[in-house]
């Protein structure tokens, strides 16, 4: 399979775009499609300043409603790419894959599905609406990975690497830190409204093979971590909970954040004073307004942080089980650096550790290796191959376990 359209113009968009450049050789022509034309022609600006394309070769923007599946539909058709790699908003998921199923081509992205008037979904959250599509995208041969970031996305692969390495599988813990620094009193790393939504709702964790309810900030534990050194996490829903506790049932799955205090009491604030609800109110003067609108609207873009971000990102799954009878447990980890991040794609680390993967996923279905021709969550797949080629491409994969601190890397 070869071209590619990337849907999305915005932070994660930035880094698939340098990173696609930077493989043309095997992706093919690249096109960018996004609500707002110049977003998508600056992307492709900032990969012409930086001279990423390994080849010459064609990288051509579209303004695109993504909502709308048959001006997706027409626009893969008029281009005729086959790989769509979806970076826009979670919001624009099943009209993206809609399209894709239509017209025969692969389809992959990096989050959850979400409705945008619903605050909090119940889980599984694919089983809500990508799963729905199972039998569709298998009917039509259609190869779609879903969740191919960072988390999700590198943390399912690393799941299923760990797994694959042992007969059992006890638990699952996964371990997202932001040790880095942007500099600003406060500011989200993505889209606030998608930001303080993954806080806003119920932690749903999976824990002696049931659903576990508990508030944000109510679970904080304190990891011992390479690189950043000791630090706390909270037990937080994440996307990947949901698929690996389908895939594992019998292992508990759980995703922890690190936050500083700092970002707990504002965010505690403005939660508590209805700041960060998507319900419209009134005001004195009839104006009606949401407020996790306004806030959005006067916190600083996260597209402006790169520029001066600072420090690391430090991922880990934490993994325990058993092998010959034995007890096992394994850490497999990456870390990420904001300023290199910035550097070489224009994008800060947070970006940089969701996009990459993306590409990874787009060369393996490319190359027919990952292309399955059904839907598929990343832990469904081989890991083998993936590891590998991340380590060539700026996110390489360590694993400390009895045998010490390496590169994980794989003889295929
Ligand atoms: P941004 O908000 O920076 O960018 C989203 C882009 O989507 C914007 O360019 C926006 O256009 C575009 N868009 C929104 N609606 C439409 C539409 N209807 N039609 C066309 N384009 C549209 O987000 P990020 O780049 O930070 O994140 C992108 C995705 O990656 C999100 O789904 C996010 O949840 C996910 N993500 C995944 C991570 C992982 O590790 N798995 C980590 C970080 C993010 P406009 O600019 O005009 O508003």
């Amino acid at each position: 399979k070869r071209n590619v359209l990337i849907i999305g113009a915005g932070g994660v968009a930035q880094v698939v775009a340098h990173k696609a450049a930077q493989n043309n050789d095997k992706l093919g022509d690249l096109h960018i499609a996004s609500r707002t034309l110049a977003k998508a022609e600056a992307v492709i600006a900032s990969v012409h300043e930086k001279s990423a394309m390994k080849v010459a070769g064609v990288f051509k923007a579209h303004a695109l409603d993504a909502m709308d599946t048959a001006a997706v539909a027409a626009l893969i058709r008029d281009i005729g790419v086959q790989i769509v790699i979806n970076v826009g908003s979670p919001f624009v998921n099943m009209t993206v894959l809609d399209a894709c199923i239509e017209t025969g081509v692969a389809y992959m992205d990096t989050a959850i599905h979400e409705d945008p008037s619903k605050i909090c979904e119940i889980p599984p959250w694919y089983g809500n609406y990508e799963w729905k599509k199972r039998d569709a995208t298998k009917a039509a041969g259609v190869t779609a990975i879903l969740g191919i970031g960072f988390d999700p996305g590198v943390v399912n692969v690393w799941a299923r690497a760990a797994a694959d390495m042992m007969d059992k599988v006890h638990s699952i813990d996964i371990v997202d830190i932001n040790a880095g620094s942007h500099g600003k009193y406060f500011a989200t790393n993505f889209d606030p409204e998608i930001n303080f939504r993954e806080f806003t709702g119920t932690v749903y964790s999976w824990q002696g093979g049931k659903w576990q309810e508990n508030a944000m900030f109510e679970i904080g534990k304190t990891w011992d971590l390479p690189i950043v050194g000791p630090s706390k996490a909270y037990l937080s829903g994440h996307d990947e909970v949901h698929s690996l506790s389908a895939n594992y049932p019998d292992a508990d799955v759980r995703f922890w954040m690190g936050f500083g205090e700092h970002y707990i009491n504002v965010f505690t604030v403005l939660k508590n004073l209805g700041l960060l609800s998507e319900q419209p109110v009134v005001t004195a003067e009839g104006l009606e307004v949401v407020p996790l609108k306004v806030v959005k609207a006067v916190l600083p873009d996260p597209a402006t942080l790169a520029p001066g971000y600072t420090g690391k990102t430090l991922i880990a799954d934490f993994v325990k089980g058993e092998k010959d009878g034995k007890p096992v447990e394994v850490m497999i980890y990456n870390s990420a650096d904001h300023k290199e991040a910035y550097e070489e794609v224009g994008s800060q680390g947070i970006s940089y550790t969701a996009g990459v993967p993306a590409v990874a996923a787009a060369i393996l279905v490319a190359e027919g290796v990952w292309d399955v021709g059904q839907m598929v969550n990343v832990e469904e797949l081989d890991p083998r191959p993936f590891i590998n080629l991340l380590n060539t491409i700026g996110l390489p994969s360590y694993i400390k376990d009895d045998q010490g601190d390496r590169l994980l890397q794989y003889e295929i």
